[in-house]
């Protein structure tokens, strides 16, 4: 990951963030277990004053001293939890609250990145990438498999587009739940307005759920980042966003054939598919297109790629986005028709 530098203290600066609020946490818990129990704090001040003289015969080599300093210092300790639990607090009511208990919100464990960082250093990424943010509401709870009619059918293959949205839903389930462990990549085609889109989005919150890193484009942002880091090698920003397409754990490329499409886009888009297929990096691509004219606009040698190695989606159905208009407009009238009664 290329993180520029500034980005990188961007990121530590909110684990520093963090760990403050956690300290101010574990400060205002204390004067509160003090407050209920005010022997709670004498016992404390006696293992402070304790713990002192352990450490000087400690270092004076007193090993009599020591080790009945260490038994009264246990007896005081478990006096302390024992105090704590019967006044009705959890056991680890003042152990520190951290967000990330891996890395005790420092971003390292070891000399090693946390995966949360990875996780932050995304959000950060994405934020400053200027995408749009990802509807909210876009979730498999609020799928509508009603708006897939039993009685539309496919003309090729005769199967209703509720049957073949069943099927598609299924592969979506399998995709997450194997992320990580099985390489897939999904390419999804069909009309404008079937859902292509509300799939991926679906499909990117549960995998950032699980902490994979997803980047989110439309064809046409995607393809003006990596144009950007092409012409202008100095311009960090892009190159970091471009270092990031080719190695994020899932890339989703919406509305392929949107942009305007030329042989270097063509090129363009091939080393972007092919390099995520060298290094075995997911990748989701929703289009309108059908199949023969992605093999007309993006050249053949992407085209193969994508039918070997994606699994192909077509989603049928109606244009959701004016189910979803009508059923507010009926809505609407049944609100105006109560109201007038
Ligand atoms: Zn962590």
């Amino acid at each position: 990951m290329g993180l520029k530098i500034s980005q990188y203290n961007a990121v530590m600066r909110e684990y520093e963030k963090k760990r403050l609020k956690s300290h101010d946490i574990q400060v205002s818990r204390y004067e509160e277990v003090c407050k209920k129990i005010p022997e709670f704090k004498s016992l404390d001040d006696s293992i402070s004053i304790l713990s002192v003289q352990y450490g000087r015969r400690l270092l004076n080599g007193d090993e009599r001293a020591v080790s009945s300093l260490k038994e009264e210092l246990s007896i005081l300790r478990s006096s302390k939890q024992s105090l704590l639990i019967s006044a009705g607090f959890p056991e680890d009511y003042l152990e520190p609250v951290y967000e990330c208990k891996d890395c005790k919100d420092t971003g390292y464990i070891g000399n090693e990145k946390c995966h949360c960082f990875k996780r932050a250093a995304i959000r950060l990424l994405y934020e400053q990438s200027n995408m749009t943010e990802l509807p909210s509401d876009a979730d498999f709870e609020n799928f509508r498999l009603d708006f897939y009619s039993g009685t539309y059918y496919d003309k090729k293959t005769g199967r209703s587009a509720r049957a073949v949205m069943e099927d598609t839903l299924k592969t979506c389930r399998q995709f997450i739940d194997t992320f990580g462990e099985e390489f897939r990549n999904l390419f999804f085609f069909g009309n404008v307005g079937v859902g292509k889109t509300y799939l991926s989005i679906c499909i990117a919150r549960e995998i950032m759920e699980k902490e994979f890193s997803v980047l989110y484009f439309s064809a046409p942002q995607l393809f003006n980042t990596l144009a950007q880091t092409a012409f202008d090698k100095k311009d960090i920003d892009s190159r970091n966003l471009s270092e990031f397409i080719f190695d994020c754990d899932l890339l989703i490329i919406d509305d392929l054939g949107s942009e305007y499409t030329n042989a270097f886009i063509a090129s363009q888009f091939f080393t972007c598919v092919n390099e995520r297929l060298i290094h075995r990096k997911s990748t989701i691509i929703s289009t309108n297109l059908s199949l023969e004219s992605l093999a007309d606009l993006y050249t053949e040698r992407s085209f193969s790629r994508i039918t070997s190695s994606y699994t192909l989606l077509k989603i049928i159905g109606d244009d959701i986005r004016i189910k979803k208009k009508l059923e507010h407009r009926e809505d609407h009238s049944c609100y105006v028709e109560q109201n007038e009664s």
